[in-house]
């Protein structure tokens, strides 16, 4: 048992990658550090446990990325995908930091892929993990008990008491016993509220109950809440999350990437009536898959199928799940639940509007149907040869939006403006301070890497102070 009569520097609440950035941080600065993670041991890394990668500045090739990466085109794709809503004085800074984090992040034991051939897009713009995020979480804890920093596992942040800006303590339930921690200083890096379904509820309705979940259960917004609840300033639209279409048979929390279904440019997608909604063609999937999440959540009983015929069986990253298979559509759609002479129709209608084209799986092909609603404008062709695949789809929920704001010292900021004296916060918790819409893939990690290390500075300063 701790000793909770101590009052330790910096308490980090949170163990995910930006906890550990700062926690890691703030201890090779010299503070003592405490941080508590909600999960327990087998489960602590938060959503950082799935990742895979981290967008990264660089000017040159490196050992993990090829050629160059500079900030005005990263600057620009982050633009393009928030439309906007994003601070440039933060996301440059952000960008720029990046650099600086692959030496840190190695310095403390995360390994890094070779860089592919260069042909690949992401082999330039993104470094990948070696062994994903789970080694990168587990090479971040190696390195914080090296350096002795306190971590309790089990341990839930309930209450962050605060007086005009100061928390003053902070009321924990530590394996089901209430206790009260003291700090100098605190870094909230909580992640997103996700994994509170009745929150959800509340933006989305009802539908909200059918979402799955892919990451961490314990992403529920306490602390995001609480912190709000105290006129702590909030950015980000509360009713907004990312979401993507997964394999509908994957389980409610934590399925993680293997759960992602890509096929839908090659398929007819149906609802549970077994009719189309939506043009799956609309444009390469890497710019369409964020959307699926959202369309499918509009469905009855927020459920998709994704139908195809054995030519594009081998188009496409599979699912964990096995495909569903059948020598006829009619099948088909028994086996998946549907009504099968509703599937048949719907399918005998795309065929027959399908126009022969050149068809080219790895770019608009402009092979598209004709007289057909909603249409579908690049890679329709007939779904006529057997067998005949079909895949369940749910909406995936990635993470939450709404967030705390912070400045560029990561300290958060209250309603009226005024930076709070001794809080700071990292990753999802304020990235909608920075990403207010889309997504631009790895910029997750760079956003909790970047300011997990500003929060663990500035936080083992306000300390020393
Ligand atoms: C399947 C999947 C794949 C992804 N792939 C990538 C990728 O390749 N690259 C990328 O950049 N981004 C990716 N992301 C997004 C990325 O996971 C997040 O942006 C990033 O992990 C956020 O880090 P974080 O530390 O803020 O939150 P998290 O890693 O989610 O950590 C939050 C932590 O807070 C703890 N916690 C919550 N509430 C409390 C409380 N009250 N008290 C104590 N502890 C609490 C949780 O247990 C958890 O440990 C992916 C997300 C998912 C779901």
């Amino acid at each position: 048992m701790p000793d909770f009569s101590r009052v330790w520097d910096v308490l980090v609440i949170g163990g995910g990658n930006a906890a550990l950035c700062a926690a890691v941080t703030a201890r090779m600065a010299g503070c003592s550090v405490l941080l508590i993670e909600h999960a327990p041991k087998a489960f602590r890394g938060g959503n950082s446990r799935h990742t895979r990668n981290m967008r990264t500045m660089h000017t040159a090739p490196t050992s993990v990325l090829t050629e160059a990466y500079l900030e005005d085109e990263y600057w620009d794709d982050l633009l393009r995908v928030t439309g906007g809503q994003t601070d440039e004085h933060l996301a440059r800074m952000t960008i720029r930091l990046t650099q600086e984090a692959l030496p840190f992040m190695e310095g403390c034991g995360v390994r890094f892929q070779p860089s592919l051939s260069g042909t690949l897009s992401l082999s330039r713009t993104n470094a990948f993990f070696l062994g994903g995020g789970k080694a990168l979480v587990n090479a971040y804890y190696a390195t914080a008990e090296r350096l002795g920093i306190d971590i309790l596992y089990d341990t839930e942040a309930v209450d962050l008491k605060m007086d005009d800006g100061f928390v003053r303590e902070v009321v924990i339930d530590h394996r089901g016993f209430p206790e009260t921690v003291r700090a100098k200083t605190v870094v909230a890096s909580s992640g997103g509220f996700q994994a509170d379904l009745e929150w959800l509820e509340r933006g989305w309705g009802p539908a909200a109950r059918n979402f799955l979940i892919r990451g961490t259960p314990y992403a529920k917004g306490k602390v995001l809440r609480n912190l709000l609840d105290q006129g702590v300033g909030q950015v980000g639209d509360p009713t907004q999350c990312h979401a993507v279409a997964i394999d509908g048979r994957a389980p409610k929390f934590d399925g993680g990437i293997v759960t992602r279904l890509d096929c839908v440019p090659f398929s007819v997608v149906v609802n549970k009536h077994g009719e189309r909604f939506y043009d799956e063609g609309e444009d390469v999937w890497p710019k369409r898959y964020a959307i699926w999440g959202r369309l499918v959540a509009q469905q009855p009983d927020q459920v998709a199928y994704a139908i195809i015929d054995v030519k594009s069986e081998k188009l496409f990253m599979p699912s964990v799940f096995p495909a569903i298979k059948a020598d006829t559509v009619g099948e088909l759609a028994a086996k998946l639940g549907l009504d099968p002479a509703a599937v048949e129709k719907t399918v005998a209608e795309f065929n027959a509007a399908c126009v022969p084209g050149e068809f080219n799986s790895t770019g608009l092909d402009g092979c598209r149907t004709e007289g057909l609603t909603p249409p579908k404008t690049h890679w329709a062709r007939p779904i006529t040869d057997a067998p005949f695949i079909g895949y369940p789809l749910r909406p995936g929920i990635t993470f939450t939006y709404l967030g705390v704001k912070v400045d560029e010292n990561a300290r958060v900021l209250m309603d009226d403006g005024k930076p709070s004296a001794n809080l700071f916060a990292s990753g999802e918790i304020m990235a909608g301070s920075i990403l207010g819409k889309g997504y631009l893939a790895g910029f997750g990690m760079a956003i909790g890497t970047v300011f997990g290390r500003i929060a663990g500075r500035e936080a083992a300063r306000n300390a020393r102070n």
